[in-house]
């Protein structure tokens, strides 16, 4: 295929500039090429043997239990299998809580991920959305006074570790409380920590969002901050809602616990490349360098007197939204009258800088248009 070369160059140069999304770019898994030519398949559980061998389930038992150590937890508590990203773990946390009661609703704020309202349609779910405040973080005040009318139903919390829009986190502990003021029974609580999954045990103060602190269950994207050429992430559940929806099937003689049948074997490599480069301590390293870059941004912005702001500590930035021409140069997501800038590894600061220089310069023009008139 001619074309082969041509569509590497227009993404590896449109990789070099992008500023406005949640995906980090300083990986390199060339290494891994002599898989290219096998079948790989982690068809089924993670932990049940097929008799399709071809499997890297081994190395995702150990991605799985290097994530349960990070979120407070152990595979004794917990248990959980590489998907194919975010929206595939919120789906799945989604489909236990549903398993768990009858007749639940879904709780969640209107700064959460678009794809939850399909997952919810898919599972036949009833939810109601939960304003937000300006921040992002979901209303308390909202939520209460909808609980307060639906306290006869069991309740699925599904808060958010990092919304997408302004990286704005749900506070578990403000949830419990009006869980205990409303003596609701049966509930089930599931983070959405797709990009802050892997940051937020390293933020101060430590969001709330790990097992040790009462979750369900959880989802994190694998390409947002550790990165990789194929998108993935990890879903970690409670043994007990996992054994509540267990069942065998003789055909790949494996227990069928997961959303698709045939999974990724590649992605667990990568991941566990990365856990065995970086770790724990490599993890907080990217998360303090990243938030070090954010603050910069954030100040050489408000220096050029662009209104922009940051959750506690968070990687993205958030200003007022520049022209289409800046926002298409530098690929920046905006919403409303909103834009923002991730800063994750891989973006340099000669990139800002980039970015800010032509920032002004824009400005600068419309001050001229605007002395002219
Ligand atoms: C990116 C994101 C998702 C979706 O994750 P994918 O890995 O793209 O499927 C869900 N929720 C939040 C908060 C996200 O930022």
């Amino acid at each position: 295929m001619k074309k082969i070369k041509e569509i590497h160059n227009r993404i590896n140069q449109l990789s070099k500039n992008f500023l406005g999304y949640p995906l980090a770019k300083d990986f390199d898994y060339r290494s891994f090429a002599p898989f290219l030519n096998l079948c790989v398949n982690n068809v089924g559980d993670p932990e049940s043997s097929s008799t399709l061998g071809i499997d890297t389930k081994d190395i995702e038992q150990e991605v799985i239990s290097f994530f349960t150590e990070l979120l407070s937890t152990n595979i004794q508590e917990c248990w959980g299998y590489v998907t194919n990203g975010g929206t595939e773990g919120n789906l799945y946390g989604l489909y236990l809580a549903r398993e768990s009661f009858n007749n639940a609703i879904v709780y969640y704020s209107e700064s959460t991920h678009y794809s939850v309202k399909k997952n919810l349609h898919l599972l036949g779910l009833s939810s109601i959305v939960v304003k937000s405040q300006d921040n992002g973080e979901l209303n308390y005040d909202d939520l209460k006074s909808l609980l307060a009318l639906h306290r006869d139903k069991p309740a699925i919390f599904f808060l958010n570790i990092g919304t997408t829009m302004t990286e704005a986190v749900d506070d578990l502990d403000k949830i419990k409380e009006i869980i205990h003021i409303y003596a609701i029974k049966d509930y089930y609580i599931h983070c959405d920590a797709a990009f802050l999954g892997c940051i937020a045990p390293f933020v101060e103060p430590k969001p709330k969002f790990d097992f040790s602190e009462g979750i369900d269950s959880v989802s994190i994207s694998g390409h947002k901050f550790i990165g990789g050429p194929i998108p993935c992430g990890i879903v970690l559940a409670r043994r007990k809602h996992r054994n509540r929806i267990v069942n065998s099937v003789s055909y790949i003689d494996a227990l069928d616990t997961t959303i698709t049948g045939s999974r990724n074997g590649l992605t667990p490599l990568f991941l566990l490349d990365f856990i065995e480069k970086h770790g724990k301590e490599g993890l907080k390293k990217r998360a303090r360098a990243s938030q070090k870059l954010a603050a910069y941004t954030e100040k050489q912005l408000n220096k050029l007197g662009v209104n922009a702001w940051r959750n506690n500590d968070a990687l993205t930035v958030v200003f007022d939204k520049p022209s289409k021409k800046l926002c298409k140069k530098y690929q920046l997501a905006s919403q409303d009258n909103i834009a923002h800038i991730i800063c994750v590894p891989g973006i340099e600061q000669w990139q800002i800088d980039n970015f800010i220089n032509d920032y002004r310069i824009e400005l600068d023009v419309v001050e001229l248009e605007e002395a002219s008139v």
